[in-house]
């Protein structure tokens, strides 16, 4: 009676079930193939299984051949699609053999996930030297362009692709103590703008997602801190810690055609933590 009284006669309507699949087919990812570096644990392992889960085949890949057999084990077990390799991002070769054996493997490259990053300094930034400034720079950033270089070739032959790097709320406002990954983390937004000009025209979309207090191993010196939790979770609306799951399937959104008009934007996925307008 109200659909009738709100002009939407039955043939204008879409049947709940085509609805459904017209829904699933545009979040789907089924025959693309996704790299998701840094894989094995944290949000990384969270994007290979929600990029897995939506049907993507999925490249895990980390520096440690045990954390990738137990990784691809894992997901295999959950009927996912998926192979590893090793693979440490600092090396050139291993960038290399990774894009060359995904596409052996499963046949071309349609999303990478730029997901690695190291923190080898906290303290006051004058005190950091310069090996670790390249430490940060190298991993944090140089590799992501570096990748990206390397993919976007695999994806003009599949006619588009999709890239995401993994920044930080730390790119917007700069976390004590932590000023150089903080500065890496910024220069991830700005290289996802840099890159968007140019890889659009190959209809590859670039966007970068910037992740609040998560509950990994990575942050574990600040979420095992309750007095620091603490202060995070005061800047936070949702009061709870993230945990990887959170990113994991806003990672997967934007790979898939459901996102096909977001390009060059940088998503905030932490809690309502105050970055910018
Ligand atoms: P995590 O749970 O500790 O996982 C780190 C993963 O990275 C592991 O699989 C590790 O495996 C791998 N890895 C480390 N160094 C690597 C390298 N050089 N090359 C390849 N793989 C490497 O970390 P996470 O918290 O998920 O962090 C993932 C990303 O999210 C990072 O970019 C981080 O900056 C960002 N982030 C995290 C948070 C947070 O609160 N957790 C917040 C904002 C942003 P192996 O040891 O086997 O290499």
């Amino acid at each position: 009676m109200f659909l009738r009284s709100a002009g939407l006669t039955g043939r204008r309507l879409l049947s709940n079930q085509t609805q459904a699949r017209r829904m699933m087919s545009q979040g789907s990812l089924s025959g693309k193939v996704a790299i998701v570096t840094a894989s094995t644990d944290g949000i990384g392992l969270a994007a290979a299984r929600s990029l897995a889960q939506r049907g993507a085949s999925v490249m895990v890949s980390s520096r440690k051949e045990e954390n990738v057999e137990r990784a691809v084990k894992q997901l295999r077990s959950e009927n996912l699609s998926v192979s590893g390799t090793v693979c440490n991002v600092g090396d050139a070769e291993h960038r290399d053999c990774l894009v060359t054996a995904t596409v052996q493997q499963f046949g071309g490259v349609d999303i990478l996930v730029s997901n690695a990053a190291v923190n080898p300094f906290f303290g006051h930034m004058l005190d950091c030297g310069e090996d670790a400034w390249d430490k940060i720079m190298d991993i944090n950033v140089k590799t992501a362009f570096f990748l990206t270089k390397l993919v976007v070739p695999h994806m003009e032959k599949r006619g588009g692709g999709s890239i995401v790097f993994i920044a930080s709320i730390a790119g917007y406002q700069p976390f004590t103590g932590l000023g150089p990954y903080s500065v890496s983390k910024t220069a991830l937004l700005g290289l996802t703008k840099a890159l968007t000009p140019e890889l659009s025209p190959y209809n590859i979309r670039v966007n970068c997602v910037a992740p609040g207090l998560i509950k990994t191993r990575f942050s574990s010196a600040i979420w095992k801190n309750e007095d620091v939790a603490e202060e995070f979770l005061k800047q936070q609306s949702i009061k709870r810690l993230g945990v990887p799951e959170d990113v994991g399937g806003v990672v997967a959104f934007l790979c898939s055609s459901d996102a096909a008009f977001i390009t060059g934007e940088t998503i905030p996925v932490a809690g309502g933590m105050n970055c910018r307008l």
